[in-house]
């Protein structure tokens, strides 16, 4: 169970929720906006916690009492937590967890709503949750997680204290991954790399046994020399989760970017992928400066548009056309 005492790397935004509970002055709306896999959840049951423990020490979680061990098994009354429904968080949703909620906590002091990829409310569950927002219940608090808070309805975040998450330095992602007893040394030493930052990401990585990032490098090679049918299939292949494609194509591009930065230095100490410098080295031969930076970038604009996107297919089939070298669906010559 993580308290606030645990969180490693948010060291502002811990200050802030505790110092709020400590003067009574818990705002009744947060947004929690950060990088994917950064802790906005963690902190998010930590905050639960720390509001509905029974014993609460300095004002976080005690960790042991019954309603610390009831948010951790998730079956605390006055805890709710939704997320997307498909690819959108819904007004029935919304109707559903705000239920009940105009005669305040039915247990204790608080209850907490946590709303997961905010982003992703339909109009009509954003303005369902802003006239929730417009009058406060007493008692009622409301945390709103996302990766994207510029698409999160302007009226709901002016309503909203705002924290932001810091992606983590590589030290304290180690430390953090170190302190969890779970992995291999030299494994956290190579996902501390490829992580950026993301404790989540590097979880993923180490739980998949740095699977994903040999997918995406054998991934890159098949496409270069892949037929259009061959494209379409690996695409179908590959877009079973939007997270799925878009933690290959973070893997993609950190892969681009060391072969472009081992060409360009000739210092493998320097890349991320340093376990297989002696590939890269050897492919530095057939890609181009210029063609590494195309793909770059076509991998960063699939990146921002599958995020707002619904169709996953369609857009893995765009992304890995362009990056086989077929300029565009209608001009299917390799470039
Ligand atoms: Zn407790």
């Amino acid at each position: 169970m993580i308290l606030f005492k645990d969180i490693i790397g948010q060291g502002e935004t811990i200050r802030t929720l505790r110092g709020a509970i400590e003067a009574q002055r818990v705002a009744h709306a947060h947004i929690f906006s950060g990088p994917k896999g950064v802790g906005k959840m963690t902190t998010a049951l930590a905050f639960a916690r720390a509001l509905l423990c029974l014993s609460p020490i300095e004002f976080d979680g005690c960790g042991k009492c019954n309603n610390c061990q009831r948010v951790e098994l998730g079956s605390h009354p006055e805890l709710m937590i939704i997320k997307p429904k498909g690819t959108s968080v819904k007004l029935l949703q919304i109707r559903d967890m705000s239920s009940g909620l105009q005669f305040g906590p039915k247990e204790g002091t608080w209850a907490v709503r946590i709303i997961d990829d905010a982003d992703t409310m339909t109009p009509e569950a954003a303005n369902s949750l802003l006239r929730i927002l417009e009058e406060p219940l007493p008692g009622v608090v409301f945390i709103l997680l996302t990766s994207r808070p510029q698409a999160v309805l302007p009226t709901v975040l002016s309503r909203c204290q705002q924290q932001h998450f810091q992606s983590l330095s590589r030290q304290q992602l180690i430390k953090l991954l170190e302190a969890s007893n779970n992995y291999l040394p030299k494994d956290i030493l190579k996902v501390s790399f490829l992580a950026g930052g993301s404790p989540g990401v590097a979880q993923a990585l180490l739980e998949k046994d740095l699977l994903i990032r040999d997918q995406a490098i054998s991934l890159t090679g098949s496409l270069a020399v892949a037929s259009i049918n061959e494209v379409l299939f690996l695409a179908e292949e590959y877009s079973s989760t939007k997270e799925g494609l878009l933690l290959i194509s973070d893997m993609m591009i950190l892969w681009f970017r060391d072969i472009l930065l081992y060409n360009e230095t000739g210092n493998a100490s320097l890349l991320v992928n340093n376990d297989k410098s002696e590939e890269i080295k050897a492919l530095t031969e057939f890609y181009s400066a210029g063609w590494l930076m195309t793909n770059i970038e076509t991998l960063e604009r699939a990146k921002s548009s599958l995020a707002a996107s619904a169709n996953i297919q369609l857009a893995a089939e765009s992304l890995f056309l362009m990056l086989a070298g077929f300029d565009s669906v209608n001009n299917w010559q390799r470039g």
